[in-house]
């Protein structure tokens, strides 16, 4: 049996203690690919409006005070729920849109609010590729020298036509230039996968693994493409992925993978009235434990 590098183990074995992600969301914060700069609409999966009201109301001139007061009280409800679970320390999840899009001073500033917080052993921030221009390599380089530096990179997928179909507006190539240049760093990252995005067959997908993996990432989140009400995608015809498939894919994905690298997601719930397909997502926990049988079943403990 080969026990895989979940992103718990990982985090136990760099720390010696329990450690947990508390996702927090940036009041004022978007993307360019929705807020005009690249493009209009975002991914055409792309939910992030719908669950992020702050990002509707607040105004654009919104104060650091104003966001470093709205981290804080972020920090305070999800530090109450991590110690009821056992986990001793936190990295701050920079998590909704795209992170890295705002003036490095702003970064600097509610990144040094996070570390502040004294159960705050590190940062990671999501956010995509072509938000990371040399001076924001610049600023992460010395962020890594200072802490323990996660970078989450969405890519989706490495077939150029998918990105388009997806209204991504963005190439596979500047992802992959930026991910190079974040390992030439020694920064960690972390790419984000969707498997069953629309017209992909099993071989594409399992080509963005391999061309994954040939760039080095640390890591990889995976989760199948789900569809929610609202959600441009919604009105296009498609096949969801099943759960059969899906499992297939996992499974020869992570044989292709290489042997250290960390699965800090390969699944998703949605346990929301807003999910249209696959009803599978639905409940995270059922979900993981047919991930789970699957897995162990190729002698892969999850
Ligand atoms: S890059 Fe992320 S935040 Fe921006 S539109 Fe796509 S999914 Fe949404």
């Amino acid at each position: 049996m080969i026990v895989l590098p979940t992103f718990g183990r990982s985090l136990r074995r760099h720390f010696g203690f329990k450690v947990r992600k508390i996702p927090l969301s940036i009041p004022s914060f978007s993307c360019p690919n929705i807020d005009g700069r690249f493009g209009r609409g975002g991914c055409s999966y792309c939910i992030n409006e719908s669950f992020s009201p702050n990002f509707a109301k607040t105004p654009r001139s919104v104060t650091l005070e104003t966001q470093i007061d709205a981290l804080q009280s972020q920090f305070l409800s999800g530090v109450e729920t991590f110690k009821t679970l056992g986990f001793k320390r936190f990295l701050a999840y920079f998590q909704s849109f795209s992170n890295t899009y705002a003036p490095i001073e702003t970064l600097r500033v509610l990144h040094s609010a996070a570390l502040r917080q004294k159960e705050c052993v590190g940062i990671s921030v999501g956010t995509r590729a072509d938000c990371i221009d040399l001076s924001t390599l610049t600023y992460l380089d010395e962020l890594n020298k200072k802490t323990y530096l996660w970078l989450e990179i969405g890519a989706q997928s490495s077939h150029n036509e998918t990105l388009e179909s997806i209204n991504r507006q963005e190439r596979f190539e500047t992802v992959s230039e930026t991910i190079i240049k974040l390992k030439e760093l020694g920064i960690r990252v972390c790419v984000h996968l969707i498997f069953g995005l629309p017209n992909e067959t099993d071989d594409m997908i399992l080509t963005t693994v391999d061309r994954v993996s040939k760039l080095g990432v640390d890591a990889v989140k995976i989760h199948p493409l789900y569809i929610v009400k609202n959600a441009a995608i919604a009105k296009d015809n498609f096949e969801p992925l099943s759960i059969e498939r899906y499992l297939d894919l996992l499974v020869k994905s992570i044989k292709r993978f290489p042997k250290n690298i960390v699965y800090q997601r390969i699944s998703a719930g949605v346990d929301s009235d807003a999910l249209i397909a696959p009803l599978w997502c639905k409940n995270k926990n059922s979900a993981m434990a047919l991930i789970r049988n699957r897995l162990l079943r190729e002698g892969f403990i999850y």
